[in-house]
């Protein structure tokens, strides 16, 4: 077993085989339906075929009703990647069940998954503004959060050439289209976050977005950052040298 296998199976990683050597990369071109923190007509109806039928790939940044998440998915019947948002909460089902996650998706937070060669990773909640035990974290927790995710990042450079494709919050990065009120204010961990690993793409939602003046698209050196409330459609590339911004 060669030293970058060792290092896999201790992060809890598979190794590559041959076959997987071929979808080291993702493909150039990835459309994406990515939702966060508002029910959107448009979407949770019969309209959303001519909306999002041709993504590839769904991505939920929190704040979203499982209900809502689980129409797209099962409607489209596409691979869903998913972080919670701070008001995220059990749901209790007229049939007396407690639905706990959105249905059919992986939860991504402090997670690494590959997905058609593509590296995506999440990290969920809000800053810390009460005492509510779910989906909130301090500057200093999200900290943690991050470091725990650096060794397979490194592990991924050794295996594929690049740390990440995609990070998957909730909450923006400290300063970049977040806020100034205790729920809103931004994660510093993420700045370091992108400045080390290089993510091509930060999608996030949590800042709700009110008129067209708002910016909601920033790059933050090799990364573009994107606010998706309440959901956008993406063209996401993944060509060799990151899209001109
Ligand atoms: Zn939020």
């Amino acid at each position: 077993m060669t030293a970058v296998a060792v290092m896999a199976s201790i992060a809890g990683c598979i190794s590559i085989s041959p076959k997987m050597r071929h979808q080291q990369h993702p493909p150039r071109n990835l459309q994406v339906l990515a939702v966060s923190d508002r029910v959107e007509p448009r979407i949770y109806g019969p309209g959303i075929r001519s909306v999002a039928g041709d993504a590839e790939l769904i991505v939920g940044c929190g704040d979203l009703p499982y209900y809502y998440l689980d129409y797209i998915v099962s409607t489209l019947n596409r691979p869903f990647y998913y972080v919670h948002g701070n008001h995220d909460r059990p749901e209790y089902r007229s049939n007396r069940s407690v639905v706990r996650e959105p249905q059919g998706g992986v939860n991504l937070h402090r997670r690494l998954c590959r997905h058609r060669g593509l590296l995506i990773a999440g990290l969920e909640g809000s800053h810390r503004y009460n005492a509510n035990e779910h989906y909130q974290y301090t500057q200093m927790e999200m900290w943690s959060h991050v470091l725990a995710m650096a060794p397979t990042l490194f592990i991924n450079r050794l295996l594929y050439g690049r740390y990440l494709d995609i990070l998957v919050t909730h909450s923006p990065p400290f300063g970049i289209h977040d806020g100034t009120d205790r729920p809103h204010i931004g994660f510093r961990a993420f700045l370091a976050l992108m400045r080390w690993f290089k993510p091509r793409y930060l999608l996030h939602g949590h800042q709700h977005v009110y008129n067209n003046l708002t910016t909601t698209q920033t790059r933050y050196h090799q990364t573009r950052i994107i606010n998706v409330y309440p959901y956008k459609i993406l063209q996401l590339d993944f060509g060799p040298t990151p899209p001109r911004f």
